[in-house]
């Protein structure tokens, strides 16, 4: 791991460390990431509340009384009970094994008064911050109106840090301590290790729905990557850059030339972009019937490529031999429709056994492959960042981490 997690962060040497702060007797705003998946009201994965609790445990053993703020699924600026964080802080209750206060909004003078009444080491979780349209528009107002319930800002919910919103962009300009917290420093390490130290060789395994989603993802790797394997939907655009029909697949019929483009780059950076040889079809997205495997010269014109088939999963695996450092990003095949979960689940299992040094999952959809699969812990980064790890790997500048830079 780096020493310090924002060395190579563009101006990042600037941000103040966690480490470096009294938090005794201080009110702290903690910007979290609790936006979990929720069904019937029930929480179906607490993975982002359990990774704040060792930050929520730090502060409270510093003295210091939190106060947890977050967005939650879209509730477009008004109040929409469906989206309230209630089951939120409740579970989060459970997770410290203590009463955890919950406001029932994030702004106002009843949400200070509970703010100041707070005790040493107690903790409330303010309502949606997306209940209030000031905070999508990034308004200074409402970040004014958050700025009053606590002394010091502390960032910690990474899979926001690319969104220019007001809890995460004008809010923390507003504080005169303002820092990152526990888990910001161990995703960004995590990311920037990949990007600046990795272990080579490296090889990086993509997949998921969309070339254009994953365009500049591929063009950074690709100068630090001994090997790209590409699988997924996103393969199918390739396969068609080289004159392989895909039946019906899903191609971007617009993406083609840029495909093109892809492989000549690899090609000139030394960089092997490794496609599939053979694929699992099914009749059609939505009512796929019998599973077929199919070589690339063989898919026929009304099938459907769903999954990388058995030939694929060997090549990829004799890919990755060697390699010190692994990360993946994008389900192989759509990994919600059993049987066509098979490459993606092979994939996870033998990367979890692995014995590559560092071997990361970042992406919404592969993060919940890899949990679904129950091989979280083959992996020694998980991200909780969906596009924010894609974007740190893209290398550009988060708002979320420019905000908190040092003036
Ligand atoms: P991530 O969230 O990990 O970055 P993406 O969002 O890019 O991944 O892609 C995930 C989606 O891609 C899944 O919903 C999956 O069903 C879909 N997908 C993967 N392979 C195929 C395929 N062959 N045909 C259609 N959809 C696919
Ligand atoms: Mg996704």
């Amino acid at each position: 791991m780096l020493e310090n997690p924002f060395e190579y962060y563009p101006g990042g040497g600037r941000i103040t460390r966690f480490d470096e702060v009294d938090f005794k007797s201080k009110r702290v705003f903690l910007r979290v990431d609790f936006n979990v998946p929720m069904k019937d009201g029930k929480i179906t994965d607490d993975t982002r509340i359990q990774s704040v609790v060792p930050t929520i445990k730090e502060l409270q053993e510093k003295g210091a009384t939190v106060v947890c703020a977050s967005h939650f699924g879209r509730p477009k600026g008004k109040v929409d009970p469906k989206y309230t964080l209630e089951p939120v802080a409740e579970r989060l209750g459970e997770l410290l094994s203590a009463d955890v206060l919950f406001a029932d909004d994030s702004v106002g003078n009843a949400v200070i008064r509970q703010g100041k009444e707070l005790r040493t080491g107690s903790v409330m979780v303010l309502e949606n911050l997306r209940f209030h349209k000031g905070e999508e528009e990034n308004s200074e107002t409402f970040a004014t109106q958050l700025s009053q319930v606590a002394d010091i800002y502390v960032n910690d919910a990474f899979g926001a840090c690319h969104r220019a919103h007001a809890s995460i962009d004008k809010l923390p300009r507003l504080f005169k301590i303002k820092v990152a917290g526990r888990l910001l420093e161990k995703e960004i390490a995590a990311m920037s290790q990949i990007m600046f130290k990795p272990h080579r060789p490296m090889v990086a395994v993509l997949g998921g729905a969309k070339v254009s989603d994953k365009v500049k993802v591929i063009e950074s790797l690709m100068i630090k990557s001994s090997k790209i394997l590409i699988g997924g939907a996103m393969s199918y655009t390739f396969l068609r850059a080289l004159n392989v029909s895909v039946g019906s697949s899903r191609v971007e019929a617009d993406k083609i030339n840029l495909a093109k483009k892809l492989l000549e780059r690899a090609k000139e950076s030394k960089c092997e972009l490794v496609l599939p040889l053979d694929h699992v079809c099914g009749a059609s997205f939505d009512k796929p019937g019998e599973p077929l495997v199919s070589l690339n010269a063989h898919i026929l014109d009304n099938s459907m490529a769903l999954d990388i088939g058995p030939k694929t999963v060997e090549l990829f695996k004799n890919s990755l031999e060697g390699a010190e450092t692994i990360f993946w990003n994008g389900p192989m095949g759509v990994f919600e429709k059993p049987p066509f979960d098979k490459g993606t689940n092979e994939m996870a299992k033998f990367i979890g056994e692995h014995k590559a040094q560092t071997k990361v999952v970042g992406g919404g959809d592969s993060v919940a492959a890899v949990k679904k699969a129950g091989l979280e812990d083959g992996f020694t980064h998980v991200s909780t960042g969906g596009g924010a790890a894609l974007e740190m790997i893209e290398g550009v500048k988060m708002p979320g981490l420019e905000a908190l830079k040092k003036v």
